[in-house]
């Protein structure tokens, strides 16, 4: 019985810790020209140019928003 419970917590834990470290923030590919203005304000360093188009680590990125306003052809947004 205590096993069982211990796999449901460690499952659960685990779920929970996979949800936190999906990123919201994602670059509209279309509307990003590869200007690289955003690359320089990320805290953890979550975006790259890659093929003239910035693309963002969802693993790194921490939801900051700080780089959605140095965008100045608004292709940074936040999944709602
Ligand atoms: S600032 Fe905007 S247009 Fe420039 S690279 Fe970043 S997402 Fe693309
Ligand atoms: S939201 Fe913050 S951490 Fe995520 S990519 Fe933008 S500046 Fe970086």
């Amino acid at each position: 019985m205590k096993t069982k419970l211990l796999i449901i917590i460690i499952i659960l834990v685990a779920i929970s810790l996979y949800a936190i470290s999906k990123s919201n923030i994602f670059v509209e590919s279309n509307s990003c020209v590869g200007c690289s203005d955003c690359t320089g304000v990320c805290p953890t360093n979550a975006i790259e140019i890659i093929d003239g188009k910035a693309i963002i680590d969802a693993e790194l990125c921490i939801d900051c928003e700080i780089c959605i306003s140095s965008c100045t052809y608004k292709a940074i947004r936040k999944n709602k």
